[in-house]
């Protein structure tokens, strides 16, 4: 006879909000009642308290993380015949952000360790760059993938020698620290996102970027509004891309839950960190020293990864493959012209990782009976 399984899946957003439904219903209904719904005034508020949170001194609100990364480029006159130094072991967005400005990515290998662009790797492309190409790359653009900051001692270092500028994808990693910094607040800019599932949501889309660069932030404040200060005169050519009051009333409310709910996050971590500890088919993420991860992901490699992704879906677990298919080998950028095998640390990773169940909602159970079944299939 077949027992009920316990379904787990990767996150429950009703089952999220349920605690703080009150708070929320009452921000949403101050915004019903002033009407304010382009930039009214929870959107200023939420900027400064994002600000504060990453220690930054501007916020910019944008529509999505993918807008996020957009900005940032286009504030830094990103166009045609330009180069963006980036990994291909990302979401898609941060390839695309500069293939949409007619500029092209220069896709670098990760460390296959934590799986963030490699600097090493980067340096060794720049010291064959030619003069010309190390002038018209505009960018050193490296995510924070899964909610661990990338090696950014290393990147600035190569980034003041080679005067490039670094804007961070922090879309995973609000909250992330690098030895005594934030995530969003080591290179020029930070980008976010609030899509539902990080650890930050939204109801809905919505983005942020940080800095602390004044004439940078107010750069991108004229391009979030079609490049005008002053409505209808338009300065440079912008897009439509704020924050919706709405999303930032939500938000300004969960942000004050962020912390516990990334304590409750790292607290699953040391969990399967433990259970899993010594099956020799998985290989646990590792967090480097002197820097806190967020664990937007809880990621780990494990041989025969379909197989063991389809016995735990029978088991009722859910789990995903943060990212099946690395972005130089997409077919939209088949054109850039790399082939399999290029960049080898990304295309094992993309065979190979396999994220499980880890948000603030799950309980201690829930994750030591995933742990439980995942030894038994994988071990
Ligand atoms: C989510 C994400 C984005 C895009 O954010 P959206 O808000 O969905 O547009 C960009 N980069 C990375 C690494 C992401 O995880």
């Amino acid at each position: 006879m077949e027992t009920t399984l316990k379904k787990i899946p990767l996150l429950d957003v009703p089952a999220q909000t349920q605690p703080i439904r009150a708070e929320l219903e009452e921000a949403i209904a101050r915004v019903l009642d002033h009407g304010r719904y382009i930039l009214g005034p929870e959107v200023a508020e939420f900027e400064k308290a994002v600000a504060d949170y990453c220690g930054t001194r501007h916020a910019i609100g944008c529509a999505s993380g993918s807008d996020a990364l957009s900005l940032a480029l286009m504030a830094l006159s990103v166009g045609p015949g330009d180069r963006v130094i980036t990994t291909p072991y990302s979401f898609f967005a941060t390839v695309s952000a500069i293939t949409r400005l007619g500029a092209t990515p220069v896709l670098i290998d990760i460390d296959p360790a934590t799986y963030n662009i490699d600097a090493a790797a980067i340096e060794r492309h720049l010291a064959t760059a030619s003069a010309e190409e190390i002038a018209r790359t505009r960018a050193i653009m490296p995510v924070h993938l899964y909610g661990q900051c990338a090696d950014m001692d290393a990147l600035l270092a190569i980034a003041s020698r080679y005067g490039i500028p670094v804007v961070e994808d922090a879309a995973q990693a609000i909250g992330a620290d690098y030895r005594g910094r934030r995530a969003g607040a080591i290179g020029l800019c930070g980008c976010f996102s609030f899509f539902p599932s990080k650890n930050l949501g939204g109801m809905g889309d919505g983005g942020m970027l940080t800095t602390n660069d004044a004439d940078f932030a107010a750069k991108l404040r004229l391009l979030r509004t079609h490049g005008a200060e002053k409505k209808y005169y338009h300065r440079v050519v912008g897009m439509n891309s704020r924050l919706d009051t709405l999303q930032a009333a939500v938000l300004q409310v969960k942000l004050r839950y962020l912390d516990g709910w990334t304590g409750r996050r790292r607290h699953i971590a040391a969990i399967y960190n433990r259970a899993l500890a010594n099956i020799p088919t998985i290989t646990l993420p590792v967090e480097l020293t002197g820097c806190r991860h967020i664990y937007n992901q809880y990621v780990v490699r494990v041989t025969q990864r379909d197989r063991v992704r389809a016995a735990l879906a029978e088991a009722g677990i859910a789990s995903e493959i943060y990212y099946p298919v690395p972005l130089h080998l997409q077919e939209c950028f088949a054109y850039l012209g790399y082939k399999p095998g290029d960049l080898a640390n990304s295309e094992s990773a993309a065979a190979s990782t396999l994220a499980l169940p880890i948000s603030h909602e799950h309980t201690d159970e829930d994750i030591q009976h995933v742990a439980a079944t995942v030894g038994q299939i994988a071990g």
